[in-house]
């Protein structure tokens, strides 16, 4: 039997504890930070492992690392699993091919091409879009600051940032914003944060007001970007009126759509976006509402030029057969490229555009479920609003902070917390397709009994 053959089978094994496991125990024990080299032997030696031995400490890694998989993760912007997304993305290391050339990827360019073709389509993008899959949502709001750049000056990419360039985002936007200024040479300092509304949306007149003062100053505003499902609240940026305003200053309009930009995929729920179709690019993560593994990431843009003026790069040593369509390299950041299209591709191949859409819509019905429960419970407040899959509340009056790291600590269950305007609470993020409204009552039912269990160290502490 192969190497490779032998190694399935343990694979295979080690999958059966893994999922023994997570219905056992679906939060972790937690190895305290200080502890963990004492606690497992994550050591590297000169001599080999003998297998049993080996096979040992891989059982320790699985059964000790956090699982995202179960129904009492709540933590992050995703959760669960898909199992015909798992299945593509084992192939996809199989595989190992680098999405650069069609000579070395062949038919993954097409699934590749095929997810962004379908993508363009769904959100009204025309015959001349294009896209690709960058690493995550922070690598492509970089990607589309950066042809935003170069659309406004394209002799930025030889001689460097000459004019003062300011952009602009919503207070609630996501950190990457920030950073990428400084990368792209624009500065941190001159990312303008429009204000929200009390539902976290951004005002358009406080946009436009601020692109008036920014011209008169003699800076060039060279990109807005608008979000779909802000990181906290999930809050849906108006991108209609701001497309407008966009347009009347000939202004780069970008839409992350990393959290929520997937209810393009859904009937009842696409109109959050409405008005993308006039954006110049729009990127979501499928491995966010759609629950593929991490990451899987697109990008579209409105015309594939842009990509291409900004990202290619001519080498004769890689680029030696066929047309530019089908060589990625030639609009993607990095040369070498993992294969992030296939585990979305198996997943949407074999559940249909349907099935993608009940993913989305089942979020959303177990958000309801989450809502409703809050809003119906005295000993709760809602901070979060309808047409979101956030839910923000606290219970009885607790530290949220304090709150979320006595259930991760006691193994109840992983949920993080997040502020807006000030206050302070648990967020809830029902991005788990897997769960059933069972899974989010069990939620609540968990946190209550913990505390009326420690109402003493509750008390301690607060
Ligand atoms: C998650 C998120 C990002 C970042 O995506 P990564 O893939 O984690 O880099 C960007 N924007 C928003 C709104 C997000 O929710």
């Amino acid at each position: 039997m192969s190497e490779l053959s032998n190694d399935l089978i343990l694979f295979n094994e080690l999958v059966e504890v893994l999922l023994n496991e997570e219905a056992l125990n679906p939060v972790a024990k937690r190895i305290d930070a200080a502890a963990l080299y004492s606690t497992i032997d994550l050591s590297l030696n000169n001599s080999a492992m003998v297998d049993g031995a080996f096979k040992e400490v891989l059982k320790e890694v699985l059964i000790a690392t956090p699982k995202t998989a179960t129904s009492l993760f709540f933590n992050q912007l995703f959760g669960g699993r898909q199992s015909k997304a798992v299945l593509g993305d084992l192939l996809a290391v199989l595989l190992n091919n680098s999405m650069y050339t069609y000579k070395v990827a062949g038919p993954q360019v097409g699934i590749e091409q095929e997810i962004i073709r379908k993508s363009c389509e769904m959100i009204g993008y025309g015959s001349k879009s294009n896209g690709t899959f960058p690493t995550g949502g922070s690598m492509s709001n970089y990607m589309a600051l950066i042809m935003a750049r170069d659309a406004k000056d394209s002799d930025c990419r030889h001689s460097g940032v000459t004019k003062p360039l300011v952009m602009y985002t919503s207070k609630e936007s996501h950190y990457s914003n920030a950073k990428n200024a400084s990368f792209a040479g624009i500065g941190r300092k001159n990312v303008r944060y429009i204000d929200t509304d009390s539902r976290g949306k951004m005002i358009p007149s406080q946009l436009e007001t601020q692109i008036k003062i920014d011209i008169q100053d003699g800076f060039t505003p060279i990109f807005v970007n608008a979000t779909a499902g802000t990181t906290v609240l999930g809050a849906f940026d108006p991108i209609d009126e701001i497309a407008t305003i966009a347009e009347k200053y000939n202004i780069w309009l970008h839409v992350d759509g990393a959290y929520c930009g997937s209810v393009m995929f859904s009937k009842t729920k696409k109109h959050l976006l409405k008005g993308v179709e006039r954006s110049d690019s729009f990127s979501y993560n499928a491995h966010k509402m759609i629950g593929t593994p991490l990451t899987c990431s697109v990008i579209l843009v409105n015309d594939k030029k842009q990509l291409h003026d900004s990202f290619s790069n001519e080498a004769d040593y890689l680029y030696q057969t066929d047309g530019d369509d089908f060589n990625l390299g030639k609009t993607s950041f990095q040369c070498g490229r993992r294969n992030d299209a296939l585990k979305f591709w198996t997943l949407w191949k074999s559940v249909g555009t349907n099935g993608l859409e009940r993913i989305v819509n089942t979020q959303f019905e177990l958000a309801d479920v989450a809502r409703n429960y809050v809003a119906n419970h005295p000993d709760y407040t809602l901070y979060s609003f309808e047409d979101s899959i956030s839910v923000c509340f606290n219970y009885k009056g607790i530290n949220p902070k304090t709150l979320c790291t006595l259930l991760y600590e006691h193994q109840i269950t992983v949920v993080g917390f997040g502020a807006f305007n000030e206050e302070e609470f648990i967020r809830l993020v029902t991005i788990n397709a897997t769960n059933s409204s069972k899974d989010i009552l069990n939620f609540f039912k968990v946190l209550e009994q913990f505390v009326e269990e420690n109402a003493s160290v509750l008390e301690a502490v607060c």
